[in-house]
């Protein structure tokens, strides 16, 4: 029998923060439970917003948490060779095409009037009348400074989410063909995730359900490269007062401020425990009481909302400890 294995996927861009750690924390409870591998993987590869300090920080806040994986991390920028041989199988396919449009000719494109109404505008969709017809835009040329795309189908892509229930995504009316390979020489999100999962052997995803669509994404990657498609369990998101995901605007709630103010894990475990059905007011709790009393239907199945009082209720007692 296949060992289950999952991972914790953060992005360096920024600072981690209470959604991300509930969704590690979720994703670590259940794992525990049902003896799954739990491995890191740190994706890096969006080098724009890839901040330098926050690869080493995010390491940090896990351990504080205490949530070690079993193996050393995966960093994504350390091996480009993966990326590049998926991309390879995908151009022997015929699957991928090279795309020098900007953003803005695309969108143009997608509003144009020889359009055909049931196609209906989207400034995201990459509208099909765009597809080269010249043989060479099929073949992969790592070293050109052009995106690739992939190539989709007109049907609806089916799967089932662990939490949410069995999906049916249009990718082809929602974003069309889409973006696989940067112009930056980089695989792009889509294709890394997918080539890594393969890599790292992961059976079962968990993450936030911001990505629920992008699932449909990838299961058409995952069946292109003729592997597995592992269990998809998306999470609702923890957002702001005001029901946007979490960010800057809601006030702090970056973990490394509540580390470094002194806050004991246990108090930002607790606050989770409470925002994932296992109390209905937050105690401060280990990460082993957490992994025992966690039960995956009391999760809520709508957003969590962090507001001031939770912030002020990590800060309580940090001057004490
Ligand atoms: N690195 C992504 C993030 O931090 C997660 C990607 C994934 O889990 O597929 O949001």
């Amino acid at each position: 029998m296949t060992k289950h294995r999952t991972r914790l996927a953060p992005s360096p861009t920024g600072a981690l923060h209470i959604g991300n750690a509930r969704t590690f924390l979720i994703n670590w409870a259940l794992a525990k439970q049902r003896s799954w591998d739990v491995v890191l993987r740190i994706e890096d590869l969006d080098s724009p917003r890839i901040k330098p300090w926050a690869h080493q920080q995010a390491i940090d806040v896990l351990q504080w948490l205490g949530m070690v994986c079993d193996e050393p991390a995966l960093v994504q920028s350390a091996q480009p060779q993966p990326y590049l041989d998926a991309m390879k199988s995908l151009a022997q396919q015929g699957q991928i095409f090279r795309c020098d449009l900007t953003r803005r000719e695309i969108e143009r494109a997608a509003a144009a009037p020889h359009q055909s109404p049931s196609e209906g505008p989207s400034e995201n969709r990459f509208p099909r009348h765009l597809r080269p017809t010249q043989k060479e835009a099929f073949l992969f040329e790592p070293t050109a400074a052009s995106s690739y795309r992939f190539q989709i189908e007109d049907d609806l892509v089916t799967f089932e989410d662990q939490l949410q229930g069995p999906q049916a995504v249009n990718v082809a009316a929602d974003i069309g063909d889409f973006v696989v390979w940067t112009q930056r020489q980089q695989p792009a999100y889509q294709l890394a995730v997918v080539v890594d999962d393969i890599r790292q052997g992961i059976t079962d995803v968990v993450r936030g359900d911001d990505l629920l669509t992008s699932a449909a994404r990838q299961t058409l990657i995952y069946k292109a490269l003729g592997a597995a498609v592992p269990k998809w369990w998306h999470l609702p998101l923890v957002v702001g007062p005001d029901g946007r995901r979490l960010a800057k605007r809601h006030g702090d709630s970056r973990l490394i401020t509540y580390l470094q103010a002194g806050v004991p894990a246990e108090r930002v475990i607790g606050l989770i425990a409470s925002y994932s059905g296992l109390c209905s007011t937050p105690v401060p709790m280990s990460l082993d009481d957490f992994t025992r009393s966690f039960v995956l239907d009391n999760i809520p199945r709508q957003q969590v909302v962090f507001t001031q009082e939770s912030h002020q209720w990590l800060l309580a007692d940090s001057s004490s400890s």
